[in-house]
């Protein structure tokens, strides 16, 4: 069950974070598009940093 470099799946969780809470509507929203697919409001990097920060903690947790 592990993940190497060349990982290209991009629904893999593993590797790297794939979802974010959207700070407009609080649903969650895809980190890879611009805007939040629920609303419609971009998607601003410093909310992208916060969910990276979060999954690198639950990486850190789940070793
Ligand atoms: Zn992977
Ligand atoms: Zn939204």
């Amino acid at each position: 069950m592990t993940c190497y470099g060349g990982c290209t799946n991009v629904n893999c969780e593993r590797c790297r974070p794939k979802w974010m809470i959207c700070p407009s509507c609080g649903n969650r929203a895809f980190m890879q598009l611009k805007k939040c697919i629920t609303c419609g409001a971009e998607l601003p990097e410093e909310a992208k940093e916060k969910a990276r920060a979060l999954w690198r903690e639950r990486q850190e947790k789940s070793k």
